[in-house]
């Protein structure tokens, strides 16, 4: 058995592609998984190897056997020149707006972006020196109007946390690329198999692999990968933070990185089954996903995507807090916390109204958040059901 060229695994489909990146299993002793290297001291064979750093690894901050085999899966999985690991991953998005960015310059930040990125460029950023301007993520081409000479980056979330606007990325690219503006995605929702980052132009592509690359909620990890313009930089960056991975986890996520493909599919085919059942629904107004005709962005990710997350919103109609409270309690399948991404069921009650400075969040009801695990998609709609059986009770 060969290890594949880069030019076969071009050829090869995406699913086939996550099974092989990153592998090299005859460095292992033929053992199929890269292994957990736990270290921080590498040794040189002699002072001349030491003082030249003629080896591959040189100390764990910049590097292990297992980082390394993640790191070069997720370039050729998202078409990167580099990706580096960090802990988590707002990690992932503040070590690219430091990449980006010195004092004096300007951002645009999407109106909709995760909000602890903008408690950082609020905060950190600000005390930096760095101007932070939130633009309405649908402005499209419209972001041409917005950059000024200080501009240095644009960081654009599709789509964004929460209220699911999805963003023109490409027209955003390209304005970016005409005034030599670094552009930076959070890419978490699709992931490079549902959004080809680099191929639509992003400089700088960040990832929570917390969510689907884990998929099993046991673990933390940050990705960001660079294109060829900004990789040099970005290798700086990190380094000089060393804002580094732990071994266990990313051998858990290349484990998840096996089955990623999989598990997104299923996980699109039964959450756009519940999002299209919860749209006849009478408790609901409207339900966000963008791969549904109703939703507002539908023509540009039909146009851009390749498939859809699990995750989507849901506007109930008008109801008292305590009956919501009530609908949530009583689901069994569904539980109540952060993240999502994992092969488990989860929701969140949510409102925008504070956590938005361009846009209004004025949905009309209140607002949920279903992320669908791997559950049987009937047994999810009957635990639903019988939840909203609750609420109509307790409402009396
Ligand atoms: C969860 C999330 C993050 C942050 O990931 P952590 O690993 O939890 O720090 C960033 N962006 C988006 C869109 C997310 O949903």
């Amino acid at each position: 058995m060969s290890d594949f060229t880069k030019e076969t695994r071009r050829k090869k489909s995406s699913r086939t592609h996550l099974v092989h990146a990153g592998r090299k299993p005859f460095d292992q002793h033929g053992f199929i998984n890269t292994p957990i290297y736990r270290g921080s001291t590498v040794l040189f064979p002699t002072v001349a190897d030491f003082e030249g750093l003629r080896q591959p690894y040189t100390y764990a901050t910049k590097g292990t056997p297992t980082i390394r085999a993640l790191e070069q899966a997720w370039s050729e999985i998202a078409g990167a020149e580099l990706t580096v690991l960090t802990p988590t991953g707002l990690a992932a998005i503040t070590l690219a707006l430091m990449t980006a960015t010195r004092a004096g310059d300007h951002v645009l930040v999407s109106d909709s972006a995760y909000q602890p990125t903008r408690i950082f460029c609020d905060g950190v950023l600000k005390r930096f020196g760095v101007e932070t301007q939130y633009y309405d993520p649908r402005i499209g081409a419209g972001i041409a109007d917005l950059i000024r000479e200080n501009t240095s980056a644009i960081l654009a979330e599709s789509p964004g946390s929460l209220s699911m606007e999805v963003q023109d990325v490409p027209a955003i690219a390209e304005a970016a690329k005409a005034r030599g503006v670094c552009l930076i995605l959070d890419n978490t929702w699709a992931t490079p198999l549902f959004f080809p980052p680099h191929a639509h132009g992003v400089a700088l592509n960040v990832e929570a692999g917390t969510k689907y690359l884990s998929g099993h909620a046991d673990l933390m990890l940050g990705l960001v990968s660079a294109n060829t313009a900004w990789a040099k930089r970005l290798r700086a960056t990190y380094d000089a933070f060393a804002m580094c991975a732990g071994p266990e986890d990313a051998f858990l996520a290349l484990r998840g990185l096996r089955t990623m493909e999989l598990r997104m599919r299923e996980q699109e085919r039964s959450g756009l089954e519940l999002a299209r059942w919860l749209a006849t629904r009478p408790e609901v107004a409207q339900v966000l996903h963008p791969a549904l005709p109703s939703h507002p962005d539908h023509a540009l990710w039909t146009r851009d995507f390749k498939g859809a997350a699990g995750l989507f919103s849901v506007i109930l109609k008008p109801v008292a807090k305590p009956a919501v409270a009530a609908f949530l309690d009583a689901l069994e399948l569904f539980g109540i916390g952060y993240s999502w991404g994992g092969y488990e069921s989860l929701v969140i009650p949510f409102d925008c109204r504070f956590t938005r400075s361009m846009t209004t969040w004025a949905p009309g009801g209140p607002a949920l958040r279903f992320s669908v695990g791997l559950e049987d998609v009937a047994d999810l709609r009957a635990d639903i059901e019988a939840g909203f059986e609750t609420m109509r009770e307790s409402v009396g």
